[in-house]
């Protein structure tokens, strides 16, 4: 990648709002490049949605129908997940345990059956590399699941890094490229002025509220990113949050209950390198709503034990809840906005951490070069723009010698 000094073009002073995977990721990118950065979070970086994740890779077996579009984005991002990792970890100095062991999704009746083949069809008809497999062929992958499983897929191809490992790996890659995390800084607002970011505002406990400049500010506040201050309405990403529930188990790591991701009905298994076994999620529209509840936690230990009766034994290590950043139409909003140097990198639903590093890539292409990789040219703020007052897009903030 170009670096932002190279063109003798003056370096941008970059503000990113929110340090989970999004922040720091284009933050780490942009720091390599040579720019000044501050990535700005109202609690301890990395510990909101992306510490909450599963870290499942998963653009195959998570298709969904109408998401043709998206597939290709999340698709794109999987193929650069493995040079992503390496890069990631030489930079940090820490292992982010990427795993390709693939991924199942199981049946456990007649009706799931019908139900899994249903994907599978739809993953055909999109030339995915999946197999059908008979629940023999499925307990052979996996011995330890249920005599009750029908059927299955594999996807071959779908896999799974460990999203705590991932943030802190960021952070410190991040830091060690010279930029500056604030924690426990809420931005309360978005200084902008005729069209143009000027920086941001951060609140303080004091009266005073602290004006940060910022040629370029971007909005990476996941599920809290359409509450800013400064923001024109017709720029306030159509985000909200969607609760999940997950809890996990701890396996013995030498003899682990799973190799692969698991899909069985109502929920999804998630194996890690030092035994713990992931369970998630629910799928709640409750606000910031934070409670775990007995129902929640009740579904996803019944479900999981239908699939994979052993786990009875094992001890519960954690419960938690986190906040899926959900867009209008379940796909991220990235890139370029009509104000001159706000940039969005929000609305990643249940796919950010597959998300991150062309997260990373295109956003930083475009802040560093005033390029729009057209991988994310759909997922612009102005899709949702149709029934609004439209406004012109200005010229990338690259050719207005705010960068490179
Ligand atoms: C239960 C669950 C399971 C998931 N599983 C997967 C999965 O398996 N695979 C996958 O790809 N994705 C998964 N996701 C989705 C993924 O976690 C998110 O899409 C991704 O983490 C979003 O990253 P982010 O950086 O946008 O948001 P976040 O990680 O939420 O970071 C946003 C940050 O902004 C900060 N912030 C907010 N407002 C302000 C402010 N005013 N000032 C300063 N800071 C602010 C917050 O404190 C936070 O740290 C899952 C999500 C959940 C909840």
């Amino acid at each position: 990648m170009q670096t932002a000094q190279s063109n003798n073009r003056p370096t941008p002073r970059i503000a990113i709002i929110g340090a989970g995977v999004c922040g720091l990721g284009i933050g780490w990118r942009l720091a390599a490049a040579g720019c000044p950065v501050d990535i700005f979070d109202q609690g301890e970086p990395g510990q909101a949605a992306s510490w909450a994740a599963a870290g499942m890779l998963a653009a195959r077996a998570e298709v969904e129908p109408g998401e043709e579009t998206l597939l290709e984005l999340n698709l794109k991002a999987q193929e650069i997940w493995p040079a992503f990792a390496a890069e990631l970890e030489a930079a940090s100095g820490m292992p982010i345990d990427y795993r390709d062991d693939g991924t199942m999704i199981v049946a456990l009746t007649r009706d799931d059956a019908e139900a899994i083949r249903f994907t599978f069809d739809l993953q055909k008809r999109l030339d995915l590399d999946v197999h059908w497999l008979s629940g023999i062929e499925a307990r052979q992958r996996e011995q330890f699941l249920s005599p009750n499983v029908t059927a299955g897929i594999h996807s071959p191809s779908d896999h799974q890094v460990d999203n705590r490992k991932l943030v802190t790996a960021l952070q410190r890659a991040f830091e060690a490229a010279g930029g500056t995390v604030h924690a426990h800084t809420a931005i309360r607002a978005i200084d902008i002025a005729q069209e143009k970011v000027r920086g941001v505002v951060a609140a303080t406990d004091g009266d005073a509220d602290i004006h940060h400049a910022a040629d370029v500010v971007v909005l990476a506040a996941g599920a809290w990113s359409r509450d800013i201050d400064g923001l024109p309405t017709d720029l306030r990403p159509p985000v909200r949050p969607v609760k999940g529930q997950m809890l996990s188990l701890r396996m013995d790591a030498e003899a682990p209950l799973l190799r692969h991701v698991v899909w069985a009905p109502g929920v999804y298994l998630v194996p890690r390198n030092d035994g713990t076994l992931i369970i998630g999620a629910t799928v709640e529209e409750k606000g910031f709503d934070s409670d775990l509840t007995a129902g929640g936690i009740l579904d996803l230990l019944r479900d999981t034990w239908e699939a994979l009766p052993g786990i009875t034994e094992l001890s519960v290590d954690e419960m938690w809840v986190g906040h899926r950043p959900t867009s209008r139409d379940d796909a991220p909003i990235l890139g370029p906005t009509t104000v001159d140097g706000l940039v969005m990198a929000t609305g990643h639903h249940r796919n950010g951490i597959l998300l991150t590093p062309i997260t990373a890539n295109a956003v930083s292409q475009y802040i560093l070069e005033g390029i729009v990789d057209p991988a994310i040219e759909p997922f612009t703020l102005d899709r949702f723009a149709k029934s609004r007052r439209k406004r012109a897009r200005p010229a990338p903030a690259g050719k207005l010698g705010v960068v490179s």
